[in-house]
C-alpha cells in the first residue's frame, strides 16, 4: 500500500479545495482535551509541523459567519475568559446575555447618546458594553447592565464615591484655572 506523502509543501484545503502553500495553513498541536486527547489532527508540513486542514482564509470567513449569526457565543466566551482573568464570579447563561443586551435599549444610560452597533475602533466608545456595577461581584444577572464602552472606560474599576473624588477635584481645579 503506498502511504501518503509525508511532509506536504502544497496542500489542498479542505474546505475551498484549493492547493494552497502550507504556510497558509494554522499550525495546530495535538488536543490537550476532550474524547479525542492526544490524537493527532491535520496534517504534517515541508517542516515537519503539524497543520490544520482547511486554510486560514476559510477558517477566518467560517469564523465571521459564525460570529454574524450568533455574536452572543462570542461575547459569551469572552466575558468568561474575563471573569476568570479577574477572578470574579461568572453566573450567566447564553439566554441571561442575550436579555440583558436586549432589556440594554439603543440609548447610553449615563451620556443618552444613540449606540452605534459593529462600531469600530474609530467610534468604539459609542458601542453598547457590559459593566459589573461592582467589579467584585462579577458577572451575575443583578450586577450587570449596559453602558457605552465610554462610561464603561472611566468608570472602569473605580467605585462610585472615587469618581465622585475625581469629578470635585477636578471640577474645583478647573474653576479656579478659569478664574486666575
Ligand atoms: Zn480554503
Amino acid at each position: 500500500m503506498s502511504r501518503q506523502a509525508k511532509y506536504i509543501e502544497i496542500k489542498n484545503c479542505n474546505k475551498c479545495k484549493q492547493n494552497i502553500n502550507f504556510r497558509k495553513f494554522r499550525k495546530v498541536n495535538p488536543l490537550r482535551k476532550g474524547p479525542n486527547k492526544g490524537k493527532k489532527v491535520g496534517w504534517t508540513d515541508i517542516n515537519g509541523k503539524t497543520r490544520f486542514s482547511i486554510c486560514k482564509t476559510c477558517e477566518n470567513t467560517g469564523f465571521m459567519n459564525r460570529y454574524r449569526k450568533n455574536p452572543y457565543h462570542q461575547l459569551f466566551h469572552n466575558f468568561k475568559k474575563r471573569a476568570s482573568f479577574a477572578k470574579v464570579p461568572f453566573e450567566l447563561s447564553k439566554e441571561n446575555l442575550i436579555k440583558i443586551f436586549d432589556n440594554g435599549g439603543d440609548t447610553c444610560p449615563v451620556f443618552g447618546f444613540k449606540y452605534i452597533k459593529g462600531a469600530d475602533k474609530n467610534n468604539r466608545d459609542y458601542a453598547p458594553s457590559l459593566d459589573r456595577i461592582d467589579p467584585k461581584k462579577g458577572y451575575t444577572k443583578e450586577n450587570t447592565i449596559v453602558v457605552s464602552m465610554l462610561a464603561n472606560r472611566i468608570k472602569t474599576d473605580a467605585t462610585i464615591d472615587q469618581i465622585g473624588k475625581v469629578y470635585q477635584f477636578y471640577k474645583i481645579l478647573l474653576k479656579r484655572n478659569l478664574n486666575l
